[in-house]
């Protein structure tokens, strides 16, 4: 395609908002899917994504589309899908980046969402022309006059110049894509300069290996160019050069603007990240300067995962393997717990990232856990100094566990972020309440409209990765919605609370909280696990504590009968059985010191919320 019939362009949408059908419509307005092979959601690939409705990975698909009545020659629309959630907004903005312009697609019953806000700040940044859509007008509950007044006084323009549609009944569908013909630029680039290309997604394919989305910016790619990856320096051939039609159908050039997918052998996503440049291993490239933008992953929420069955450890690691071959933006190293034997502590982008781990392992590999509490990164700065640079000790510490002792800690600073939520008017008292709980500092308040409002605060990454957004939503009757970005670090007076079971610590219930939550944390802490163990032959204590101090304790009393006592004299095989019974039931207990825990008890405990 010439480079002035290209454009490529993304939906910026909330989640449920319309994004997918939006896309399935344009898909048939192409006439590329065969109507009897068209599926609802149709570039959704992934089994999480499609039951959950999210979109984890970035989507490319390449449509061919004539306006009614243009007399030229048609115009190659490619529709770049990205992912719209919080954790993922590294990965959204180089998606947009491999963009011109946007469909900024809002639900004409809900109105925007702080997410979608966030990415269109994104999609600014990137400098992209924004085409606002309004979505289910077919809806009886929408309110498209508001709704339109919204979106304008958001990003700037009039009302009357937001598109109404229907993703549903295709009404207005056409009138989208004319828009973005018209409106959205032509890619820009030099066909003769060395080659660079943005990658904006990698997905891992058991037998081609790392399969590479990306989008050409200069020069052009073939089928057996050799490349280089600037960040990782990986270099390889090209085998399957392909685009997305929706299908994927192989090609045998890709020049500037243009959007496709290749195969070069690459046996682990990690050596193809997003964001990296391709360029070609030739001499013609060798001083090529990388696109810029890009970015390491940075892990933000820690856990730790135990296998229940200590015997699935060997298992777990495999698992783990074979995921981070799927998803570089994920770290972890093995750690041994007192309490809950081997494991691994793993990083992961933000909270959805890791459940979605989770779930994964859960469902591609059956192996039971036991996750510990999630924790953030704090920096820790020691008494003591290093003798090289005379400059004092920072260490990073992920796990309560590594938290030194008290008297070596000079300072310890916690990663925070800044919080956008999106409200109804009546609920701002409510949510100025929990986030001012949570240890915030409000930034700014802005009415939107008279029904909305946006508040800024700047709040601990800890405070929020509990139950916040649950809270939030209880309070708000489900109607706030919810973005942060990475703040920096602050420093903060934090504590470990130690919890300990006969008067021995677990290791794996400790936390690290403000000195202010404490007690009320480690008050609640011994009541659930008063309610979670079961009484034991002795009186068991169960304390808090900060150091040596205890700060909250409970009691589970001894229990009285024995198990044989009922049977006492009776027969012989009733008794095996019993004993039999019992043994089985101390298979799924866990000691510590003296105690028995069921590991029930953990996984409950140790959920939040
Ligand atoms: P996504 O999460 O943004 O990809 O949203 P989906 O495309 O999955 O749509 C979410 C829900 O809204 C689905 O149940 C759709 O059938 C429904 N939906 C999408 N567009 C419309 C529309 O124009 N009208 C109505 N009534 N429902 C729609
Ligand atoms: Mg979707």
């Amino acid at each position: 395609y010439p480079i002035d019939r290209i454009r490529n362009f993304c939906i910026v949408a909330h989640v449920d908002h319309g994004k997918s059908t939006l896309a399935d419509r344009m898909l048939q307005l192409t006439e590329l899917v065969d109507p009897r092979k068209m599926r609802a959601q149709y570039l959704d690939k992934m089994d999480i994504e499609r039951e959950r409705g999210i979109t984890i990975k970035a989507q490319a698909a390449r449509l061919p589309y004539k306006p009614l009545g243009d007399v030229g020659d048609e115009y190659l629309l490619n529709l770049i899908d990205t992912p719209g959630h919080v954790d993922f907004s590294y990965e959204v903005s180089r998606a947009l980046n491999a963009c011109e312009g946007a469909v900024l697609l809002v639900d004409a019953a809900q109105g925007m969402e702080a997410q979608t806000i966030a990415n269109l700040y994104l999609a600014l940044e990137a400098d992209l022309e924004i085409i606002p859509v309004m979505n289910k007008i077919d809806l009886p509950a929408a309110r498209p006059e508001e709704i339109a007044r919204e979106i304008a006084a958001i990003i700037g323009g009039e009302p009357e110049d937001v598109l109404r549609i229907s993703a549903k009944t295709g009404e207005g569908v056409r009138e989208v894509m004319d828009a973005i013909v018209d409106r959205v630029p032509a890619p820009t680039g030099d066909p003769e300069a060395p080659t660079r290309a943005l990658i904006f997604d990698s997905f891992y394919d058991a037998y081609r290996g790392t399969l590479v989305y990306f989008r050409v910016v200069d020069g052009r790619l073939e089928p057996g160019h050799k490349i280089r990856l600037l960040a990782t320096n990986f270099e390889g051939e090209i085998d399957d050069l392909a685009v997305n039609s929706p299908e994927e159908t192989p090609i045998d050039a890709l020049g500037v603007g243009e959007v496709g997918v290749l195969s070069a052998a690459i046996k682990n996503v990690a050596e193809a990240k997003v964001g990296d440049t391709i360029t070609l291993a030739g001499k013609k490239c060798r001083d090529v300067a990388p696109l810029p933008g890009y970015r390491e992953p940075l892990p933000m929420v820690f856990s730790g995962l135990y296998p229940i069955d200590s015997d699935d450890f060997p298992l777990l690691r495999d698992a783990l393997d074979k995921l981070r071959l799927n998803d570089a933006s994920f770290s972890y190293e093995p750690e041994t717990s007192a309490a809950l034997g081997f494991g691994f502590r793993c990083g992961f982008l933000g909270l959805l990232h890791l459940e979605i781990v989770i779930e994964r392992i859960d469902r591609e590999f059956d192996i039971p856990l036991v996750t510990t509490a999630p924790s953030v990164r704090y920096r820790v700065t020691l008494e003591r100094l290093d003798p090289e640079t005379g400059e004092p000790i920072v260490l990073e510490v992920s796990n309560p566990q590594d938290l030194p002792e008290p008297n070596q800690i000079a300072a310890i600073a916690e990663p925070t972020v800044r919080v956008m939520i999106l409200t109804p008017s009546s609920y701002v008292g409510p949510v100025m309440q929990l986030c001012e709980g949570r240890r915030g500092n409000m930034e700014a308040m802005d009415y939107l409209t008279e029904e909305r409002v946006e508040l800024r605060y700047q709040l601990p990454l800890a405070s929020i990765i509990t139950d916040f957004f649950d809270q939030l939503k209880s309070i708000t009757r489900g109607y706030a919605s919810l973005d942060y970005e990475p703040s920096g670090y602050q420093e903060s007076n934090l504590v470990r609370v130690d919890v300990l079971l006969n008067a021995e610590p677990v290791d794996a219930f400790s936390s690290i909280v403000h000195r202010d939550e404490a007690y009320p944390f480690g008050k609640a802490m011994v009541e659930k696990l008063k309610e979670l163990i079961p009484r034991q032959m002795f009186d068991v204590p169960v304390q808090a504590a900060i150091g040596s101090k205890v700060i909250a304790r409970e009691t589970i009393k001894a229990r009285r009968k024995d198990v044989l006592a009922k049977c006492y004299g009776g027969d012989v095989s009733r008794k095996r059985k019993l004993l039999e019974k019992q043994k089985e039931g101390k298979k799924k207990m866990k000691n510590v010191g003296s105690v028995e825990i069921p590991q029930e008890a953990f996984v409950s405990a140790l959920r939040t919320g």
